[in-house]
């Protein structure tokens, strides 16, 4: 299993990457995530995109394309993988297809989350992470008492670009640069459309339907 996990912030790659991972044990490379970890621990890398996350700016090409190649070519990769937050560019895109020539393998294809701009922005804007187990919950779907992760009690934090005018940026930039891959894939035809504007587990059900 070798896909990538295309759609704007929000749009639910990352819940489905992690259920993706559970059932069927492929590596889930998020480059957000990746970014994060570099953030939280100041290595060189995460200093230099601090500045650009913040503002919800892309993280220039040359480093991002650096740390995927590394990741892909990790031992775990073997079994598989998920790529969620990346490519974001068509640069970024011919990367890849260099990379993955490189490490002698294919993609499968390419699963676009298509759910509305409105969903979106109240989705993020009411997205927590667990501060313990990183589990991703919505606070307009779980119970009280809310500052909890249902499934370990750790804290839940918002992440510092899901407020409203970060958020407005992340979209601004995925319509301007992410969103021509949704032609470039598909012209290659291997790109598999879902419903993301469902409930995460009516989506993963669409997901398997696309990836049988
Ligand atoms: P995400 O968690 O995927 O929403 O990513 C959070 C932030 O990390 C983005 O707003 C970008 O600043 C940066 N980022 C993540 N992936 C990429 C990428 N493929 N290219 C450039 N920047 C990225």
């Amino acid at each position: 299993m070798r896909w990538i996990l295309l759609g704007a912030p929000g749009s639910g790659k990352g819940t489905q990457a992690d259920l993706l991972k559970e059932k069927y044990g492929v590596a889930h490379i998020s480059t957000g995530d990746i970014l994060r970890r570099n953030l939280k621990d100041k290595t060189g890398l995460g200093l230099e995109a601090e500045g650009y996350m913040n503002k919800g700016a892309l993280v220039p090409d040359e480093l991002v394309v650096r740390m995927v190649s590394e990741r892909l070519r990790e031992r775990d990769v073997e079994k598989g993988f998920l790529l969620d937050g990346f490519p974001r560019t068509i640069q970024q895109a011919e990367a890849l297809d260099v990379i993955l020539s490189e490490i002698r393998q294919s993609l499968d294809g390419v699963l676009l989350f298509e759910i509305d701009e409105e969903a979106l922005i109240r989705r993020l804007s009411n997205r927590r992470t667990c501060s313990s187990c990183g589990k991703i919950w919505n606070l307009l779907t779980i119970e009280s008492p809310q500052s909890a992760c249902p499934a370990c009690g750790g804290e839940l934090y918002q992440r510092e670009d899901d407020t409203e005018s970060v958020i407005r940026n992340r979209l601004k930039v995925y319509h301007e640069q992410t969103a021509p891959l949704i032609a470039w894939y598909e012209e290659k035809g291997i790109l598999r459309e879902i419903d993301a504007s469902m409930s995460p587990a009516e989506t993963f059900l669409e997901i398997e339907a696309a990836l049988a």
